[in-house]
């Protein structure tokens, strides 16, 4: 592995802050870059039953989480309460925590860790701006205009431009394309109308053009030289419901899958389960910068070479998102109890339990149980 010239100052920053990554304070060598390449949408095991295989080969020669846990994946408008223009999981996967309520969690995203070279955000989407704060380059593309969503190329075309001129340390690229035609499997009188599996549909269609932009942009890391240098996350910032978008209680939409894969990762690893909050801190533990100030999900440490695989993985994203099932299911009016809506997630912190998440977790199963039993 290249040795990068900027790491001994990281990890001297590192030492010093005592914080580098998920509260760790191991030092260790640094890729040269962390690339962030979101396909908007992609449930868990797409690449199973899309043709996508630039993403199977690099979950071959990387590491693949068959499912990323998120929380209910819904998309509140933009108000006081909720100050984000795009779906709960991006604030939630660039803190790394579900509490985006709390005050200044948009100065506290993974961008903002970085602090020697500039980092970069890429999207042909108008809907992620609220999450674009710390970046220090940002290209929101097309300017203002809403169809060219599907043609995922302008994202990472602006993202190869910024790497060669300005190298930036981190970088995300948002693929909206695939989310966008999930969306089209909704509208009425098609084959494909609410089932996204539907041969040929939009969403089938979609994931192997994105798949294929993936497949080309790896290729143009290695021509360049820049692969060896590289950790490349591909990933959802959300899953997608059978029958199209990402309802919060819809199954589908709050699952997505991850592959880790470039500069010292192990190759053809599988592994069951992470969360959507251990992203941020697995950045940061990779790059040695510190994790941001309100994460509390877990740097996947295992997906690097030498790194043991923990015996047990808490899963507590998973027992919250089917707490908040189990409630919709029994026909409770989450919506009408606090703590138990989606469309109050941003008021989560203020529960007794703060921003403490296993209590947070373990006092909304056990509020789910009783409000289902008592209900019968
Ligand atoms: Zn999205």
């Amino acid at each position: 592995m290249k040795k990068s010239k900027w790491f001994l100052p990281a990890a001297f920053l590192a030492l010093l802050t005592g914080c580098a990554g998920g509260k760790d304070k191991t030092v260790q060598q640094k890729p040269e870059r962390t690339i962030l390449f979101v396909i908007d949408g992609m449930t868990s095991g797409l690449h199973q039953k899309a043709a996508m295989p630039a993403f199977t080969a690099l979950a071959d020669s990387g590491v693949l989480f068959r499912e990323v846990w998120l929380p209910l994946p819904a998309h509140p408008a933009k108000s006081d309460a909720y100050p984000w223009t795009c779906s709960i999981p991006n604030p939630v996967l660039m803190s790394g925590t579900v509490f985006i309520g709390q005050d200044s969690v948009n100065r506290n995203f993974i961008q903002h860790s970085f602090t020697e070279r500039p980092t970069g955000f890429f999207v042909n989407s108008v809907s992620y701006v609220a999450i674009k704060d710390g970046f220090s380059i940002y290209e929101q593309l097309p300017k203002g205009e809403m169809k060219p969503h599907y043609t995922d190329e302008v994202s990472v075309e602006a993202a190869k431009k910024s790497i060669l001129a300005d190298n930036p340390e981190f970088i995300r690229i948002h693929c909206q394309g695939l989310g966008s035609a999930g969306s089209r499997n909704k509208e009425e009188g098609h084959p494909y109308t609410n089932n996204i599996w539907y041969p040929d549909s939009p969403y089938l269609r979609q994931a192997a053009y994105t798949d294929g932009v993936l497949g080309q942009f790896v290729q143009w890391l290695k021509d360049n030289d820049l692969w060896d240098g590289t950790v490349l996350i591909v990933m959802g910032d959300h899953g997608q419901a059978d029958a199209g978008w990402h309802e919060p209680y819809m199954p589908g939409g709050r699952t997505t899958q991850m592959v880790v894969a470039g500069s010292g990762i192990k190759k053809g690893e599988i592994y069951d389960y992470a969360e959507i909050i251990d992203v941020a801190p697995t950045i940061a533990w990779l790059q040695n910068v510190p994790a941001p100030k309100f994460s509390c999900g877990r740097a996947l440490k295992e997906v690097k070479e030498g790194e043991a695989v923990p015996a047990r993985v808490p899963q507590r994203m998973k027992a919250l998102d089917e707490a908040l099932q189990k409630c919709h299911d029994a026909g409770i009016d989450v919506s009408g109890t606090p703590g138990l809506s989606v469309e109050q997630i941003c008021k989560w912190h203020l529960e007794p339990q703060g921003t403490d998440f296993a209590a947070f977790v373990d006092a909304q199963v056990a509020r789910a149980d009783e409000l289902v039993r008592n209900k019968k």
